[in-house]
């Protein structure tokens, strides 16, 4: 049970946490901070807070568990903000999407208080933003991974776990940098290709007439380029070597396959695609 929780962005994700921590009768106060007076308004109006505070510090004063879940980029100057208002037994997490970068100023920004403080990640989410788009059950039988540090406290790590299982998710640990190179092909190199695809019809002269005959195939595959820009400048900068690394495996991959056309490589073409085939149809058994 939680007493008082304190969300700090409460979007979709932090949004999202507060309504279900709420459904599942695991929270007493929930109160919230934001960037917009409009959206906090707007989380007090949908009962997802019950009530909006005045500053970052002011939100998180009294808290027995502080969430972060403003962009990656916006996560140095909250951690400066609530470093020296956070009581000794608040526990501190995030829901960033990249994690190497959070920990780095988390460590700069909280000092001897870092052991409080709980990296997370919640594989879960959808192409909208705002608390608006918050649901109760975003969480519900998906994965949430938590990167502790050699320092972090087992107490706080113990309650983190207990708050996102209540949340109803899965919740698995391993360290910053494998989360950081695994997130940055399997979620990451998708948004980027995304928003490059969609970009590129947009900026061609027949884009209306291209608009006007697109199916599912391209709808399914540039679902995720509505997406928040900022959050994903944010998350291209804080996981930099990797999105670059697995951008140029891409661009050597894409080059393969224009060589592979080029020539009239059937072969070549029928092994990569039934190789893919064979994994994604794999994939869907799993899901
Ligand atoms: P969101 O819906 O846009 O929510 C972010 C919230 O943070 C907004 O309410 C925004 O306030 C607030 N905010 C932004 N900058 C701020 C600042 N400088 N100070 C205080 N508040 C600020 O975004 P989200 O999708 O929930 O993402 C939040 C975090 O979750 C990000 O770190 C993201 O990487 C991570 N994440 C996202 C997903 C996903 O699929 N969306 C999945 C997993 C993790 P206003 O509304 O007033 O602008």
């Amino acid at each position: 049970m939680i007493s008082r929780l304190c969300i700090i962005g409460v979007g979709l994700i932090g949004g999202s946490l507060a309504r279900a921590l709420r459904e599942a009768r695991a929270v007493g106060e929930i109160v919230g901070y934001g960037r917009s007076l409009g959206n906090l308004q707007q989380a007090v109006e949908l009962g997802v807070v019950d009530r909006a505070a005045v500053s970052a510090a002011d939100a998180a004063r009294g808290a027995d568990m502080i969430v972060l879940a403003v962009p990656v980029g916006a996560m140095t100057e909250i951690l400066g903000e609530i470093a020296a208002a956070v009581d000794d037994g608040g526990v501190i997490t995030d829901v960033g999407s990249v994690k190497g970068g959070v920990i780095e100023v988390a460590r700069q920004a909280l000092g001897a208080r870092f052991a409080r403080f709980v990296p997370g990640h919640p594989i879960a989410g959808t192409e909208q933003s705002g608390v608006a788009a918050s649901l109760a059950d975003l969480f519900a039988g998906r994965r949430v991974i938590l990167t502790p540090e050699a320092e972090t406290d087992p107490g706080a790590l113990a309650s983190v776990r207990a708050m996102w299982s209540v949340a109803g998710a899965e919740v698995v640990a391993m360290s910053a940098a494998e989360h950081d190179r695994i997130l940055a092909v399997g979620s990451h190199l998708p948004h980027l290709l995304a928003f490059a695809l969609m970009d590129l019809v947009v900026r061609r002269d027949d884009h209306r007439a291209v608009f006007q005959c697109v199916g599912n195939g391209f709808r399914d595959l540039t679902r995720i380029a509505a997406s928040d820009p900022v959050m994903w400048r944010d998350i291209c900068f804080a996981n930099r070597e990797a999105v670059l690394e697995v951008l140029r495996q891409y661009r050597d991959n894409l080059a393969e396959l224009e060589l592979a056309i080029a020539r009239g490589d059937g072969e070549w073409l029928i092994e990569t695609f039934t190789r893919a085939k064979h994994a994604r149809d794999a994939l869907n058994k799993k899901s």
